[in-house]
């Protein structure tokens, strides 16, 4: 991609996700943090650390203590010597490559020898990176940003933005309404309301829903709302818009999916976990027949005839070649728990976002409509310019600062609704993994080592990760396609592209050199 179009970028994704409400004044630090983005803190890039030891304690996995009964699964069982396709990473995008693999076997006539072997190495416990720490939304972008993508890349390629999230977000609620999941993983399919803050907002706003509809995206499902709408029916004073949205508990959903997966693994595969498994290198042998990897952890090494990196913000850590802002950048995200003062029939159950998206809520579900709901609330990394928490992968902490915006938002907007003084009940943060475009990287690894003499040893490595902030409706899609791919190379078949995926998510569309 040319610079210009890489420096327009940069600044697009900076807009969407920095600053609100957008002033003169922000608009000084905004271009400063073009330069941060560049720029990493020590000058040069610093491959991301191993996920910390002792993360703070976030709703989803520690509120309860059954909330994550895979916690420590396989952590003392001895590793296998070998296996046919290692994931590194047990949040959904790796559990996500674990299910679509063996779904792709039960239901495929594939030539695949004899039972493929997968196994699962996850650093810390089950799905205690971002997947386990997120703010619960699972709401595929409706038509925010269609304008630029169309401008910058072209029609087809902008509609595939939001068909691959339709994709996404649709299947995975699929999946849990066909297996009788919905209460147990907190499905809330309550639509989701955008506010618009400023003017600029809801002209671009308007602007994207316009040209979307002219290039004829659907838009089943998005209604306008007026700020005397919205303030009677929700008390807040902004004009907005709601879309199709769902919210989850994403830890219980990924638990349902690793046990739907492990049972189902059957005949045609064979599926580990090891949690507490730190990954510290991957080596590559080659013999006279065939070449394959030695994954290394704390508890010995495993010989693996394929890696999968599905570590997101941690990628670099592996592939140092991913350090910089060329490559995936950890960003620290904070969200906190809070109650409401008034009951659920006054908060009604949608979820939000506001803040050109940076911030964003939704009530927990309750029993009885009086009782006052606990929200998950997320956001707030404008109040530390001019870094933004970017390259800050430690989530042991949270950020004061980032902690008083969050505790601020809802009582300045929905007033009477929540009191200003009340702490909240938890409050932690998680690392997120952003690039550059604001989209994941998804293929072998080697398609991004173009110029690297070396880039055939990294053929059988593949990656999805790099979701900048919005994994919940794209990272099982992405998933999907990398157990496409694994299962086509095994079984000697071309690759067929799914119509709905971007082609810029492709390593080989992607250069980080
Ligand atoms: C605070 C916050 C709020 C968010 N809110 C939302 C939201 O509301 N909606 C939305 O769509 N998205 C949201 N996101 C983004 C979303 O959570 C992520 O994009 C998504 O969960 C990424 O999933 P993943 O499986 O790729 O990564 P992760 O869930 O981070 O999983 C990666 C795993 O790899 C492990 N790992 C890393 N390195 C190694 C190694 N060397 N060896 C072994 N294991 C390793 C980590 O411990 C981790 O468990 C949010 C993210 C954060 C942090």
């Amino acid at each position: 991609m040319r610079d210009w179009m890489r420096t327009f970028l940069v600044f697009c994704v900076l807009l969407g996700w920095s600053i609100m409400p957008i002033n003169p004044q922000l608009l000084g630090k905004l271009e400063h943090s073009q330069k941060v983005l560049e720029t990493p803190p020590s000058g040069h890039p610093t491959p991301a650390k191993l996920p910390s030891r002792n993360p703070t304690r976030s709703f989803w996995i520690d509120s309860s203590p059954d909330a994550n009964p895979l916690a420590r699964h396989g952590s003392q069982d001895p590793l296998p010597s070998k296996a046919d396709v290692c994931i590194i990473g047990a949040g959904i995008t790796g559990v996500g490559v674990a299910y679509h693999l063996i779904e792709l076997l039960n239901n495929a006539s594939l030539s695949v020898k004899h039972p493929l072997s997968i196994a699962i190495l996850e650093a810390r416990d089950f799905c205690s990176g971002a997947t386990g720490r997120n703010g619960g939304h699972l709401t595929p972008a409706a038509f925010l940003e269609f304008a630029q993508r169309q401008a910058l890349f072209d029609t087809v390629e902008a509609i595939k933005s939001y068909k691959f999230e339709q994709h996404t977000a649709s299947l995975l609620v699929k999946i849990i309404e066909e297996n009788g999941w919905a209460s147990d993983v907190d499905l809330v399919e309550g639509g989701h309301i955008n506010l618009l803050f400023t003017e600029k907002e809801a002209e671009n706003a308007h602007k994207d829903f316009d040209t979307a509809s002219q290039a004829q995206l659907n838009l089943d499902g998005v209604e306008w709302l007026s700020k005397e709408e919205l303030e009677e029916e929700y008390g807040a004073p902004y004009s907005g818009f709601r879309e199709p949205g769902n919210n989850v508990w994403p830890l219980k959903l990924v638990t349902k999916l690793y046990q739907h997966a492990q049972a189902h693994a059957g005949q045609y595969a064979s599926l580990s976990l090891h949690t507490r498994t730190p990954v510290t290198a991957v080596t590559h042998e080659t013999t006279d027949n065939s070449s394959t990897y030695t994954v290394v952890t704390n508890r010995g090494s495993i010989s693996c005839s394929r890696v999968v990196h599905a570590t997101n913000a941690y990628a670099s850590y592996l592939l140092p070649f991913l350090a910089g802002p060329n490559g995936i950048i950890p960003t620290r995200g904070q969200v906190m728990a809070t109650r409401a003062s008034v009951g659920t029939d006054q908060i009604k159950i949608p979820s939000w976002s506001a803040n050109e998206g940076f911030a964003y809520w939704f009530p927990r579900p309750v029993k009885h409509d009086t009782e006052k709901p606990l929200i998950i609330i997320g956001g707030g990394r404008e109040a530390v310019g001019p870094r933004y928490e970017l390259y800050v992968d430690d989530d042991s902490e949270t950020h004061p600062l980032v902690g008083k915006v969050l505790r601020e938002f809802l009582p300045s907007i929905f007033e009477g609704k929540y009191d200003p003084l009340s702490e909240p009940e938890m409050e932690w943060t998680g690392i997120m993994g952003f690039t550059k475009m604001g989209d994941p990287f998804v293929g072998s690894v080697a398609d991004l080592l173009v110029a690297d003499p070396n880039r055939e040893l990294y053929k059988k490595q593949y990656i999805a990760a790099g979701y900048t902030g919005h994994g919940m409706p794209r990272a099982f899609g992405c998933a999907e396609v990398l157990a496409q791919m694994i299962l086509a190379e095994i079984s000697d078949k071309k690759w067929k592209e799914p119509d709905w995926l971007p082609q810029r998510y492709l390593t080989w569309n992607r250069r980080v050199e």
